[in-house]
């Protein structure tokens, strides 16, 4: 079987001009003596917006590695597909996150319900596991709720897990289920009965990506409760490791933290629960590589932060239009964002420091920052004219892709 390395990281990259940058941060990674691999994730959604195809990113990822001679693992990831969406993807990817949200709730037939809570009428108990404090308790309701609420969604994911097998190969490929595009997290009596569900499917996934308490806005910091959520981070790793041991699930099968990117003040707490369980981790970043392209852009300074300024401009001006695929993970305040005429007096170092997350920095703007975040429409309609300017001012965008990835991310996440 494909296997998925311990540690892993993906990394979107809109516009497939930084993946060099981004495999860049991974070599920094193994020269500190920690190897994660990278991962070039890119969903349905994003593709359809740019108007890319999946054989780009992963044309985009193979010349990266070639260019500078990596000879780790490495994958291209169809991320978020579904049934109908998968087509595009089964040539270029090797790693496939089966998106089961929308299946989640729909009423699955009350004889299979039957069958599945009667298979794991063993379950039900207290369940003391390794490394927590009280035991995890599954009832007989618990069974049948969870049958009544996911069943639909783990056969979804046995569908879509056996297109994949019959077009490329079972073995071939790495296969993750997400349900974190959904509306409440799952609790870990819950993550463990889903996980016997997609076992009973015979779906082998190495990963699975839950919803988290607390909210994952895109591009900045997570905003909840800290100490829930590492005490059900560790919940969900031991349970993880039963589940393994219980339903023959890969031995390697781990989280995935779909973070949105940024997650600043979840790393520690992530870094102490691997150290303590010795788990792995995907943590799957969202698109952020195009705001360092940005970032660039305005630091260059001159026709590069005239550009900046301009992707701005329309981007406000397209607002609603560009937030509305992602109400559910953004949190602008229209009223902190500044006016069109503000920005185009900035001076780069304004621009820049609006932009960039350091959250202690006075001058970020989190709501400028997530408003560019998803106005990388504005760029893809500007065509070429952003795609040279991003090729003149390439040495300054590397810099800030690699040092964004490697100093905000990988560092604190995996190195400390
Ligand atoms: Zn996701």
């Amino acid at each position: 079987m494909l296997t998925l390395a311990k540690f892993s990281i993906g990394v979107g990259d809109r516009f497939g001009r930084q993946a060099q940058a981004q495999l860049r941060a991974c070599e920094l990674a193994a020269e500190a003596g920690v190897e994660v691999v990278p991962v070039w994730n890119k969903s349905n959604r994003e593709h359809t917006i740019i108007g890319t195809e999946p054989t780009t990113t992963r044309a985009a990822a193979d010349a990266a590695v070639r260019v500078r001679g990596w000879a780790k693992p490495y994958h291209v990831d169809a991320d978020h597909i579904r049934l109908d969406t998968v087509d595009r993807f089964l040539g270029p990817c090797d790693f496939f996150t089966v998106d089961v949200a929308d299946s989640i709730g729909q009423p699955a037939d009350p004889a299979a319900v039957a069958r599945f809570a009667d298979r794991n009428a063993g379950l039900v108990g207290r369940h003391e596991l390794p490394g927590l404090p009280e035991p995890v308790t599954i009832t007989a309701d618990d069974l049948r709720a969870v049958g009544a609420k996911y069943l639909e969604a783990a056969q979804d994911a046995g569908a879509i897990y056996r297109k994949i097998a019959a077009a490329k190969g079972a073995g071939s490929f790495v296969t993750e289920v997400s349900m974190d595009e959904t509306d409440a997290p799952q609790t870990p009596p819950e993550l463990l009965l889903i996980l016997a569900a997609l076992a009973d499917e015979g779906v082998p996934l190495q990963t699975i990506a839950p919803k988290f308490t607390g909210r994952f806005n895109k591009g900045v910091d997570y905003v909840g409760d800290l100490r829930q959520f590492e005490r059900e981070f560790r919940q969900d790793l031991a349970v993880i490791a039963l589940a393994v041991g219980r339903f023959g699930l890969p031995a390697n099968l781990k989280l995935s933290v779909h973070s949105g990117s940024d997650k600043f003040s979840l790393y520690p707490v992530i870094r102490r629960a691997l150290r303590d369980t010795g788990a792995g981790l995907h943590l799957k970043t969202a698109g952020t590589t195009w705001l360092e392209e940005v970032i660039g852009l305005a630091e260059a300074g001159g026709d590069g932060l005239a550009l900046a300024k301009e992707i701005y401009a329309a981007a406000l001006k397209k607002k609603a239009d560009l937030c509305a695929p992602y109400a559910a993970v953004i949190d602008i305040d229209p009223a902190k964002l500044p006016s069109a005429d503000e920005v185009s007096g900035w001076s780069s170092e304004q621009y820049v420091r609006a932009l960039r997350h350091e959250p202690a920095d006075p001058q970020f703007n989190p709501h400028l920052r997530q408003l560019v975040h998803v106005g990388f429409k504005v760029a893809a309609g500007m065509g070429d004219r952003y795609l040279s300017a991003v090729e003149a001012h390439e040495a300054t965008i590397a810099r800030n892709v690699t040092g964004n990835l490697w100093d905000r991310h990988l560092k604190p996440l995996f190195v400390g």
